[in-house]
C-alpha cells in the first residue's frame, strides 16, 4: 500500500505509524451506535460517547483511511468561533452564541490536554491568532465585534499598533490588526491518526476502506458496505463534504468550495529573522482569507479559501490533487514576505470545505428517523469546532436533554442556498466580484458599485462579521 495522498501532513502521519494495518469490513456487525466517517467529527463523537457511557458498543466505518478527508489535510490553524460572535448571535440568539464561542475556545485547551494525557504528539503550539488588515479599507474591521464581545464578557482580542502587528506577523504587508492568545497551530493529520489509535484502544471498532454504500431503517438501522454491514440503534453521519450525497434534504444547506495551500522547504533561519518560529496563526481580512503559519520543522504554509466551487456539491477529483492556484499562492506568499524570493515551494494541495450560509456548523436529525443524526458545515474552520461537534453529537446520540440538544445549533440548517444551477452560477459571479473588489481595496482604489453589491451577497459564504461596504 503506497502513501499516495496529496496532503504532506497525511503522508507524514502515515510514515510515523509502525505499520499500516487496515481493518476492512467483511462481516455482519452489530453495534449500539454506528458512526460513518473517520475524521475529527466521527472520532471525537465516538470518544465522547465512550467517556460518557463506557459500555456503548461503537463502530466507525471510513471509506478510505481515518483522517484522509479534511481532517488530515487542513491548514492546522486552530481558530475559535469568537470572530463570528456578532453574526451568530443574530441567528441563534445570544445564549447559544455565547455557549458556542466559549466551547470553541475551551476546545483549544481540551484538545491539548487530551493529547498530553494520551501521549499524542500532534505538534500543538499555542501562540495565538492575528487577524490583520493589509489595506486601509480593512483597518478597524473588528472594532464593533470587540465591543459586542466585551459587552458579553467574552473578549480575548486586542487591537495592536502597526509596529506591533508587523513585528508579530513578520510582514510589513500587515498594517493593522487584532491579536488573541486563544489559538495556535498543529499537525492536523497526526491529530486525526492519533485519535484513531486512541479510539481503538478504548474499544471502539474501526473499519477503514469500508465505504457506506447505502443505509436502510426499520426497527433497527442497517448500514451497508461493499462486503459487510452494521446493524445499529443509532447512526451518526460524520461525512462532512459528502453529507449532501447521502442526505438529499441537505443539498441546499452548503456550498462546496476548495481551500488551497502551499508549503515551503525548511527555512529555519529566515523564520527566525521574521520572528515566525512559533505557532502563531495569521489571517488577513479578505472574505476568502489568506492564512499562514510556520511548522516546528521550519517550513511556512500559506492557504486561501474560495477558489474551486463544485457543481451540485459533488466531491470532485480535483479536490484530491495539487492546487490549481499554486502560482497565485506563491505570489501571495512573496507579497507577505518579499525576502522569501528564493524559497522553494515543495508542495501544493487543496480540499473541499462545506460552507454554510451562516458560516458555522449545524446538527440535526433525519426528518423521517430521529435515530439518524448528522453534523457538519464547519465552513473551513473545524479543528476546534469539531471537538464541540463531538460533544453535541454524543449528546444527541445518547438522547441527553441539555443546553446543546435544546439549542438552535441542533435544529438542522438555518439558512439555505438557492438550488442548482443558480447556486453554482451565483457563486462564480460573486466569487469574481469579491476578487475584483478585494484587488481594488488592496490597491487603495474604490471598487465598482456593482462589485460592492455583489460582494455583499458573499457574506453568506464567509465570515459574516468582517464584511463592511
Ligand atoms: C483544505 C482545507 C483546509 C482547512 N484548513 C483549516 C484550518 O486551517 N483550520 C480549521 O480549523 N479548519 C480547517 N479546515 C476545516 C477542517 O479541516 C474541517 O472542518 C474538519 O476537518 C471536518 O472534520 P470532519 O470529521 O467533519 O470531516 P472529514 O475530515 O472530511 O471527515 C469525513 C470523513 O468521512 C469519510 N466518508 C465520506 N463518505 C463516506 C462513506 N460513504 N462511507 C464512509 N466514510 C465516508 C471521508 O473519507 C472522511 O474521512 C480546512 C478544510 C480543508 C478542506
Amino acid at each position: 500500500m503506497g502513501y499516495d495522498y496529496q496532503s504532506p501532513w497525511f503522508r507524514e502521519a502515515l510514515k510515523v505509524e509502525d505499520k499500516l494495518e487496515i481493518n476492512q469490513l467483511n462481516s455482519k456487525e452489530t453495534a449500539d451506535i454506528c458512526i460513518v466517517g473517520g475524521g475529527y467529527t466521527g472520532l471525537w463523537t465516538a470518544l465522547k460517547i465512550k467517556e460518557k457511557n463506557a459500555s456503548t458498543k461503537i463502530t466507525i466505518i471510513e471509506k478510505d483511511l481515518c483522517g484522509s478527508g479534511a481532517s488530515g489535510r487542513n491548514g492546522g490553524c486552530m481558530i475559535p468561533l469568537s470572530s463570528k460572535f456578532t453574526a451568530m448571535k443574530k441567528i441563534v440568539g445570544t445564549k447559544d452564541a455565547i455557549k458556542m464561542v466559549k466551547a470553541s475556545e475551551e476546545a483549544l485547551n481540551e484538545i491539548n490536554k487530551f493529547c498530553d494525557v494520551n501521549d499524542l504528539d500532534a505538534k500543538i503550539r499555542i501562540n495565538g491568532i492575528v487577524y490583520s488588515a493589509t489595506n486601509n479599507k480593512h483597518r478597524g474591521g473588528f472594532d464593533d465585534l470587540l465591543r459586542d464581545l466585551n459587552d458579553n464578557n467574552l473578549n480575548s482580542w486586542e487591537r495592536l499598533s502597526k509596529e506591533k502587528i508587523q513585528k508579530l506577523t513578520g510582514s510589513n504587508r500587515n498594517i493593522d490588526g487584532y491579536f488573541s492568545p486563544i489559538g495556535g497551530s498543529l499537525q492536523p493529520a497526526l491529530l486525526a491518526r492519533g485519535l484513531k489509535r486512541i479510539a481503538e484502544k478504548k474499544g471502539i471498532k474501526i473499519f477503514e476502506h469500508s465505504a457506506m454504500s447505502s443505509y436502510d431503517y426499520n426497527t433497527m438501522i442497517t448500514v451497508h458496505t461493499a462486503h459487510g454491514s452494521v446493524k445499529c440503534k443509532k447512526l451518526i453521519l460524520a461525512i462532512n463534504a459528502w453529507t449532501p450525497s447521502f442526505l438529499s434534504f441537505l443539498s441546499r444547506s452548503v456550498i462546496l468550495v476548495s481551500s488551497d495551500m502551499i508549503i515551503s522547504e525548511p527555512i529555519n533561519n529566515e523564520l527566525e529573522k521574521l520572528n515566525l518560529n512559533n505557532g502563531l496563526v495569521v489571517l488577513d481580512s479578505n472574505l476568502f482569507t489568506h492564512y499562514y503559519r510556520s511548522t516546528p520543522d521550519g517550513r511556512i504554509m500559506l492557504g486561501k479559501g474560495g477558489n474551486t466551487f463544485s457543481f451540485n456539491n459533488k466531491v470532485i477529483p480535483s479536490f484530491d490533487g495539487p492546487s490549481t492556484i499554486e502560482k497565485f499562492l506563491k505570489k501571495s506568499l512573496l507579497k507577505f514576505f518579499p525576502s522569501l524570493q528564493n524559497t522553494k515551494i515543495i508542495q501544493s494541495w487543496n480540499g473541499p470545505s462545506e460552507r454554510t450560509k451562516t458560516g458555522f456548523p449545524f446538527f440535526g436529525y433525519h426528518p423521517k428517523n430521529n435515530n439518524i443524526i448528522y453534523g457538519f458545515g464547519y465552513s473551513g474552520n473545524g479543528i476546534l469546532p469539531t471537538y464541540v461537534g463531538g460533544e453535541i453529537l454524543s449528546s444527541m446520540a445518547l438522547d441527553e436533554k441539555n443546553e446543546w440538544t435544546n439549542s438552535n445549533f441542533c435544529k438542522g440548517p438555518i439558512k439555505l442556498f438557492p438550488p442548482e444551477p443558480f447556486r453554482w452560477i451565483g457563486a462564480m459571479i460573486i466569487r469574481n466580484a469579491v476578487r475584483r473588489k478585494e484587488n481594488a481595496e488592496q490597491e487603495e482604489r474604490g471598487p465598482s458599485w456593482i462589485d460592492k453589491k455583489l460582494a455583499k451577497l458573499a457574506t453568506s459564504v464567509g465570515r459574516v462579521d468582517r464584511i463592511k461596504d
